[in-house]
């Protein structure tokens, strides 16, 4: 259904396709906000089913499901955007959907997303589509060494991903992509990650939040950090966030991830149309959360304000913090140490259970607090 002007005010029941943490906590702004949630989801015991009104669980390919799910709310949005772009097409036939599955769509393809980034003009690192042995090998001969090739599908969290050193035998990397289309793509030597979060209303009005300073540890996000600390960078960052929020004609919020390179540049490196794990100190240290905001966007509502209250830094709380059995949470999570948990049973290595906040006076004494709390977590 396209109805590009609808508002849902409170009250509404707001759909979510997919039921991980970035559901539960949205889940909580939207019922705080009065409006009603049902999560579509196959996992029978959800984290963000477990905060929800209501739960669908039934698999994305289920069509009756999917359909039955969209009739019986008023606006759709999304959680994650690995769902097949079928479903989204169901759901859109009966439900209001915000951002457009279309979106989802270009997102959820490396070689889609690059090349619609390419084609709008926007920064990106420079990048060549692959689909056999012998392209790979000429790509990776015009990019250079080191270069990283990816797989074009379903690529999150550096799943599906192989730096290519000087001495690496090309048939050997390609062995990892055999049968599938992949990305080659430039080695950006960074100074350091960012992300920032925009959220576009149904009315074209833009927001975006503070840019946040992120640390990488084994491709899974580790560090999130504000404020960002270069005012003219975070400009930047923000400028360019608009820019394809605008291109993509956004309704919704999405994040976009960036590198800001050795000779000065910002680079998109990708773009999630959801919220982010990157943006989870919002929760805590901003006037409006992101989970708040992607309400407020997906119902078309008036945007809220994206004021940073205090400094402060994130830190993942992956399965590794259950290693030594549980968590000394009575010696780490004292004073201005914000807890959050997403209710999974099973703590296996790399599994995202939850994150840490804390506060501080300034963003790098913030990090030293978290990454402090959470080794005392893990009794390190
Ligand atoms: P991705 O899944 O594409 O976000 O990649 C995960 C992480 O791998 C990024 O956050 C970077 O730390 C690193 N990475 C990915 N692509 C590149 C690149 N072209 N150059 C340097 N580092 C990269």
């Amino acid at each position: 259904m396209s109805d590009a002007k609808a508002r849902f005010l409170p009250g509404a029941t707001i759909g979510v396709m997919g039921g991980g943490q970035l559901g539960r906590m949205f889940a909580v702004a939207a019922r705080r906000m009065g409006y009603k949630v049902r999560i579509f989801t196959p996992d029978a015991d959800s984290p963000g089913g477990q905060l929800s009104d209501f739960q669908t669980t039934a698999d994305f390919a289920d069509e009756q499901a999917v359909r039955e799910f969209a009739r019986s709310v008023d606006v759709l949005t999304f959680e994650f955007e690995n769902i097949p772009f079928a479903s989204a097409q169901w759901a859109a036939e009966h439900a209001v959907s915000r951002p457009a599955g279309t979106i989802l769509h270009t997102t959820q393809n490396r070689r889609r997303e690059k090349t619609y980034l390419a084609h709008a003009d926007l920064p990106l690192p420079r990048f060549a589509v692959v689909r056999d042995e012998t392209e790979c090998a000429a790509a990776i001969e015009k990019l250079g060494r080191p270069c990283v090739v990816k797989s074009a599908d379903f690529g999150y969290d550096g799943k599906g991903q192989r730096k290519v050193l000087p001495g690496d035998a090309v048939a050997e990397v390609w062995r990892l992509f055999e049968g599938s289309e992949a990305v080659v793509e430039e080695w950006v030597d960074f100074v350091c990650e960012l992300s920032v979060i925009v959220a576009r209303g149904i009315d074209g009005a833009i927001s975006t939040f503070p840019a946040t300073r992120n640390t990488h540890s084994n491709h899974i996000l580790d560090i999130s950090s504000v404020p960002f600390g270069d005012e003219k960078v975070e400009h930047e960052a923000r400028q360019l966030a608009m820019g394809v929020a605008d291109a993509i004609d956004l309704r919704g919020l999405l994040a976009v991830e960036m590198f800001y390179t050795n000779d000065g540049r910002l680079l998109i490196n990708e773009l999630a149309p959801r919220t982010h794990n990157s943006g989870h100190w919002t929760l805590d240290a901003c006037a409006t959360s992101q989970f708040e905001q992607q309400v407020r966007a997906v119902c078309g509502l008036p945007l809220g304000s994206t004021a940073l209250l205090s400094p402060c830094a994130m830190a993942n709380l992956l399965g590794e913090v259950w290693a030594a059995g549980e968590p000394d949470w009575h010696a780490a999570i004292g004073g201005d140490i914000k807890l959050h948990l997403y209710g999974k049973t099973h703590a296996r290595i790399g599994r995202k259970m939850g994150h840490l906040t804390a506060l501080a006076a300034t963003a790098f004494e913030a990090i030293g607090k978290a990454e402090k709390a959470r080794a005392v977590l893990a009794r390190l």
